[in-house]
């Protein structure tokens, strides 16, 4: 409760001070950055003394897997020496370095490198002030969420254009599992996962649909329908990706497998990405990485891979892919592959 009430105050304190347009008459000097695991986050703290910074002293961006720490009214003192950092063991498998230099007049930047790369919702900023008891001196504290290891394989999308197709919708219920769960369903499902896992990491999504509908129109032929959906890819798209469940006369046909065009070498490795993160998951017999002349793939103009994400007509897997829980391994698998697709030198 103080903590909250010290929180409310210091933010009348911001609103107040921006109101009067004050500007602190001195730079805080950075006095020392440390880096230490603190359970669900690695926390970054930067003392500084001999001024008053607020949060709107503090940037935060990440790029390229630097977290670029902007921080205004600030000279960097002791920081700017390797000896003013110091990375505690239990954070060193998130964090490589930091450094910081002054960039400018009162203003200096940190650059954390992180070993994985992470997306912005996961770092908090806050200032807190200086605690005799702790013998600390004001900070401004950040934390990096790790919350799973997931987290930790992502990648800046930089804006690149992923499409992903919901195999089948609308009048077209695909195949259908023993106990009626529709493959439109789940590929639709697996699918709004995946766009906002990849939205989240920096991607333009571009979706096929959103939405429980025939893309052409119902009734058409199939050759209509696909084309329908390569369509939708922009013409500067860098990925297609199809999602599919998988179907078979026989209950006892199981687990799952992803598809390129025949000869397609950026779409084959797509396909063997998403087959490997797949296979990360478990659980599910992987029946390899194969070439195949689907529609969407010997039509698409960007590299793209089918993927069958395991098979419907299995009363286990039609379980398993009707949960809400798998069904979001299974778009971060898709994310994990995309990231790597571009982390690797694919984008060309
Ligand atoms: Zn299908």
């Amino acid at each position: 409760m103080l903590k909250k009430i010290l929180t409310c105050f210091s933010l009348m304190l911001v609103v107040l001070c921006a109101a009067a347009g004050t500007v602190s008459a001195r730079a805080a000097e950075l006095t020392g950055i440390e880096a230490f695991d603190n359970e669900e986050s690695v926390r970054i703290e930067i003392s500084y003394g001999g001024g008053k910074l607020d949060l709107s002293d503090v940037a935060t961006e990440i790029k390229s897997g630097i977290l670029f720490v902007d921080m205004d009214n600030t000279l960097p003192g002791r920081v700017s020496r390797v000896s003013g950092t110091k990375i505690q063991s239990g954070a060193r498998d998130v964090i490589e370095k930091i450094s910081a230099n002054r960039t400018q007049e009162r203003h200096t930047r940190i650059q954390i490198h992180l070993r994985g790369k992470i997306t912005a919702p996961d770092v908090k900023v806050s200032v807190e002030p200086a605690n005799r008891s702790e013998k600390k001196s004001a900070r401004v504290v950040i934390d990096i969420s790790t919350g799973g290891a997931d987290n930790w394989t992502g990648f800046d999308g930089g804006g690149r254009i992923v499409v992903i197709d919901p195999g089948h919708g609308g009048s077209d219920a695909g195949a259908i599992g023993p106990s009626g769960v529709t493959e439109k369903s789940v590929s639709l499902a697996v699918s709004l996962k995946a766009q906002k896992l990849l939205t989240e990491a920096g991607y333009h999504v571009v979706m096929t649909r959103t939405t429980d509908i025939d893309v052409a129109a119902p009734g058409v032929p199939d050759g209509v329908e696909l084309q329908a959906r390569v369509d939708k890819a922009p013409p500067n798209a860098d990925l297609f990706i199809s999602v599919h469940c998988n179907a078979f006369s026989n209950s006892h046909a199981n687990g799952m497998e992803t598809f390129h065009a025949p000869g397609a070498i950026r779409g084959e490795r797509l396909a063997r990405l998403l087959n490997e993160e797949l296979e990360k998951l478990g659980g599910l017999n992987n029946r390899g990485v194969k070439a195949a002349r689907f529609y969407v793939m010997t039509h698409s103009k960007c590299p793209a891979s089918l993927i069958e994400l395991g098979f419907i007509t299995n009363y286990r897997e039609e379980r398993l892919l009707a949960s809400g829980d798998y069904q979001q391994k299974l778009a971060q698998a898709i994310t994990n592959a995309v990231n790597r697709y571009f982390s690797q030198g694919g984008s060309d």
